[in-house]
């Protein structure tokens, strides 16, 4: 295993000073979840990195607040800490299940919501529930420059993002927009019960008026490059009322909508009836229809 340089600062200020200097050569750690193992496996993506720069210390990443608007989370706060959060439980329940499927207890008390984001990997469970809640994400250059980006424009492909090297991550802000309203639902697929790494999930959530669906939103994990909305059974079930032929019918648009992007490959004819038998389940749950 190669050797860094550790650095650790008590105040942002500090830390974002340091990230400033150092540019190209510095790599931020925040639970290490991700990172030691690419530290153990001599990644080549570590290459050029000589130091890391521990942003666990540092208090204002782990805070959990809200305004009229906004929900915002800190970068650093871990998925126990977002599964034991009121505000998220009240406001953004996927999210919650999503952070409750990660691992094992150890991995979720102590990786972070920050690090699931940016290390970027298409089977990252929080990121499309994030997606689904529109979640922005405010990046610092210094205390004074910020970049904000939707979390669907920020990540660009499997382990790529919008993250500039002297940047870190600073705050991942929710709009509130009627979620407290609204139905939500988190289904994983995983190769094993427990600390499996997920091959498809589905999160979604909506909102009714009248019987009849408002809004919805359904964002699939771990079968796209990107995480995005899928827009076509989206408008498909947008002012129907959410009967099972209905749902049913959305949940092919799904998985057609995925493939249709990513093209046949071998693992096609399971993953395409999979995802779309699992749209159905999380839609039926989401609306309490019976299944079966
Ligand atoms: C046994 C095991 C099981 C797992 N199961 C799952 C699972 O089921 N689902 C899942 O989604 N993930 C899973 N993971 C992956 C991992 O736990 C998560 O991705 C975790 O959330 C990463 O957070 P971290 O704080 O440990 O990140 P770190 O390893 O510290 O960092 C990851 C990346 O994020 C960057 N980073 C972190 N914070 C910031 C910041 N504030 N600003 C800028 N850059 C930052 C780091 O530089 C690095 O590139 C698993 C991991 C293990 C070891």
């Amino acid at each position: 295993m190669k050797y860094f340089d550790y650095f650790s600062f008590d105040t942002l200020g500090e830390t974002l000073e340091f990230l400033k200097k150092q540019k190209h050569f510095v790599k931020i750690i925040s639970g290490g979840t991700d990172l030691i193992i690419e530290f153990r496996k001599n990644s080549p993506k570590l290459e050029n990195i000589d130091k890391v720069l521990d942003i666990s210390r540092l208090r204002v990443l782990k805070v959990i607040e809200e305004d009229n608007d906004y929900v915002y989370i800190g970068p650093s706060c871990t998925h126990t800490e977002i599964v034991k959060n009121d505000i998220i439980n009240k406001y953004f329940p996927a999210l919650v299940e999503a952070c409750l499927s990660i691992g094992c207890l150890q991995t979720r008390n102590q990786g972070t919501i920050g690090g699931n984001i940016v290390n970027s990997s298409p089977s990252a469970d929080t990121v499309p529930a994030l997606v689904s809640y529109n979640a922005e994400l405010e990046l610092l250059k210094d205390e004074n420059i910020e970049r904000i980006f939707k979390v669907k424009d920020f990540i660009k492909g499997p382990y790529k993002n919008e993250l500039a090297k002297d940047e870190m991550l600073y705050c991942i802000r929710i709009p509130k927009d009627n979620t407290e309203d609204r139905l939500h639902v988190f289904e994983k697929l995983g190769r094993r019960n427990a600390l499996s790494i997920t091959r498809i999930s589905v999160c979604a959530n909506a909102l009714l008026e009248d019987g009849k669906i408002k809004k919805i939103t359904i964002v699939p994990g771990a079968v796209l490059p990107r995480f995005k909305n899928m827009k076509i059974a989206e408008d498909f079930l947008t002012g129907k009322k959410p009967q099972k032929e209905v749902l049913r019918e959305a949940s092919e648009l799904v998985a057609k909508e995925v493939f249709d992007e990513v093209g046949e490959r071998w693992s096609t004819p399971y993953k395409k009836p999979v995802l779309e038998k699992m749209a159905f389940v999380a839609l039926c749950k989401m609306f309490k229809i019976e299944i079966i």
